[in-house]
């Protein structure tokens, strides 16, 4: 690459013309910055904007998450997966309530709950314009493109050594600003399959494009492999209310959850024809309790229980329930 700083006013003065228009760009506020950084781990952005907006609007500093509920603060988070990041982050906000203010150092950050190097650097760089260059899917995607990289970007060390890269890239004086462009370019331009190279403000710049391996790049070892399952959640419904069960605190994932019951769980039931199918996405101590269907709303229920709730809703808007004889019902979910 060139010299750093033409690097620098490019990627910047691009991402000043071209930038999404986010709402937590529109803050400089700690808290909402650090709230969006965690929300976006592993989420995609279209997915996260509305559940950071009510998130914001339920709880607007770190004192009212502080003291609300586990249950409310895991009902807001429903549906967007890696519960434990909403318990760290009411675990976080105890701990910056008991420290008087929002922490402003890298270490500081860094000693949250939840808070990885990542996170830290984003939002002491966003929020607090300190010189900590971040390192997220897309900037070493961009950074493995710029060197010519053929290293496994999953690698430990190579991780490390694209972190040394990204913080000798860093526009000190504009840290937030040349983070978030690095970011952006590989979330819009710098793509995964098929970069928008004539679009790229750093084109000239790029030994990947130059070697022509820039569609090749970068090498990403040890993918996960997806595994397929499939399940059967069943419907046992009293007049407004429905069958759930709840997941311990010593479950391994979704603890405090409440979910439908699984055949197994209700020997002797027989199951009627299935109500519909739908598809979910995932990366035992139980006790049952009849939930109405008012109050499923305001408690967390995991993505299946949303999914089957909804099928058993859109069944009853076509046939509603009490006219003819009792049904069973069953959803199966895979
Ligand atoms: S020129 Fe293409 S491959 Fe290189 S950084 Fe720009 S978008 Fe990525």
């Amino acid at each position: 690459m060139n010299s750093i700083s033409a690097f620098q006013n490019a990627l910047i003065r691009w991402y000043e013309r071209n930038k999404r228009d986010l709402p937590w760009r529109r803050t400089v506020d700690p808290y909402a910055i650090w709230l969006s950084e965690i929300m976006l781990q592993q989420t995609r952005v279209a997915a996260v904007i509305p559940y950071y907006e009510r998130f914001l609007r339920r709880f607007p500093t770190p004192a009212g998450l502080a003291k609300a509920a586990e249950a409310e603060v895991l009902s807001m988070w429903a549906g967007l997966g890696y519960y434990s990041r909403a318990r760290n982050l009411q675990k976080a906000a105890r701990e910056i309530q008991a420290q008087g203010s929002f922490p402003k150092s890298y270490d500081a950050i860094r000693a949250l709950p939840g808070v990885g190097d990542y996170t830290a650097a984003a939002v002491a760089s966003i929020a607090f314009g300190l010189p900590h260059a971040v390192l997220d899917g897309n900037a070493a995607r961009v950074l493995a493109r710029l060197d010519d990289d053929g290293s496994d970007i999953k690698a430990s060390p190579v991780r490390r050594r694209l972190q040394a890269r990204a913080q000798e890239l860093l526009d000190r004086k504009r840290p937030s600003l040349f983070n978030q462009a690095l970011m952006e370019l590989g979330a819009t331009v710098c793509l995964p399959r098929q970069p928008l190279c004539a679009a790229c403000p750093v084109a000239k710049m790029c030994l990947a494009l130059e070697a022509g391996t820039h569609n090749e790049l970068p090498v990403k070892g040890g993918q996960t492999a997806v595994h397929y399952v499939e399940r059967i959640v069943v419907i046992v419904r009293k007049r407004e209310s429905i069958l759930m069960w709840r997941r311990g605190q010593d479950e391994p994932r979704l603890k405090g959850f409440w979910e439908l019951p699984e055949p197994h769980m209700l020997p002797g039931v027989r199951l009627a024809e299935p109500l519909g199918e739908f598809r979910h996405s995932i990366t035992n101590h139980r006790w049952f309790r009849w939930v109405s269907l008012k109050e499923n709303a305001r408690i967390p229920l995991s993505t299946t229980t949303r999914k089957a709730l909804a099928v058993l809703r859109r069944t009853e808007e076509k046939n509603p329930p009490g006219k003819g004889p009792p049904q069973r019902r069953r959803v199966v979910v895979d």
